[in-house]
């Protein structure tokens, strides 16, 4: 067969690809991404997600779920409710899973949208290969080699010494795009193509950073991104932010996500 493609973007690639607002721009041409995501037990999942994907270029951030007070209390430009997400209005991307816990019937809701999806953390072990690849809308599967190999049913060790084949395997089986988080990001597409990250740094491995990331990319999809380009771009902005923000320093989370506007305006 074809062998397929891996290219690394260069920083022109990613400046091209940043949904940028025009004088015909409104909050809805921006585009509004949905994020389900957190628990009683992980609000704080749901507050990460926000914080991404407010700095992801969507025009407006509708939270739907449990942690609807944390996350206005940090962003009172969020929109929240706490109904069924696929009776919360407009909404052109969805990410879900983050702290989601066990509310597989949220999830359902998110993968019967005919929007493109992002899926991650509990939500991949919850949505299924089979809904996931009957799916009307184009699915980006965010996981890192833990997720991935429990989708695959194989060990992390095995994953982690066969990254690319993992990514290839995902995306065929699921007939989705699949980002796989760790030292080196890759995102595959289900037709081969792959694109290895080249941001990035040590200092990203600390709790909630995925999350950010999830409602980053999310942001970038609900702006018009495809999901090839919507992962790359938002790992490449995730990297970039995380080394600007750490600098040399341990940083938490929420110290990334603050950061990504500095990432922006180092790639434009
Ligand atoms: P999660 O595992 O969902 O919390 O996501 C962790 C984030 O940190 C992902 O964006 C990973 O790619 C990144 N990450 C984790 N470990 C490393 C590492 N050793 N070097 C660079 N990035 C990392
Ligand atoms: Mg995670």
């Amino acid at each position: 067969g074809r062998e397929p493609v891996v290219e690394a973007p260069q920083y022109a690639d990613v400046a091209g690809l940043l949904p940028v607002p025009t004088g015909e721009s409104d909050k809805y041409r921006r585009g509004v991404v949905g994020i389900v995501a957190g628990s009683a037990r992980y609000p704080g999942a749901a507050v990460l997600a926000v914080a991404g994907a407010l700095r992801g270029g969507a025009g407006a951030v509708r939270y739907v779920g449990p942690a609807a007070d944390a996350v206005i209390a940090r962003f009172p430009e969020a929109l929240v409710s706490e109904g069924p997400p696929s009776k919360a209005g407009r909404v052109q991307a969805w990410v879900a899973g983050p702290g989601l816990g066990d509310d597989a019937e949220r999830l359902r809701d998110v993968v019967d949208a005919e929007v493109p999806v992002l899926i991650d953390a509990d939500g991949l072990r919850l949505a299924g290969e089979r809904a996931v690849r009957e799916r009307r809308a184009p699915t980006l599967l965010t996981p890192h080699a833990g997720e991935a190999a429990a989708l695959l049913g194989v060990s992390r060790a095995e994953v982690e010494a066969g990254r690319l084949a993992a990514v290839r395997e995902l995306a065929g089986r699921y007939g989705a795009t699949v980002l796989l988080k760790g030292s080196t990001t890759l995102v595959g597409s289900a037709d081969g193509v792959v694109r290895v990250n080249p941001t990035g740094t040590p200092w990203l491995a600390t709790a909630g950073s995925g999350d950010v990331l999830s409602g980053l990319a999310g942001s970038l999809l609900a702006a018009g991104l495809g999901t090839l380009d919507a992962g790359s771009v938002g790992a490449y902005l995730h990297g970039l932010a995380a080394r600007l923000a750490a600098d040399g320093a341990p940083v938490g989370a929420h110290d990334v996500a603050d950061a990504i506007p500095a990432a922006w305006r180092d790639v434009r």
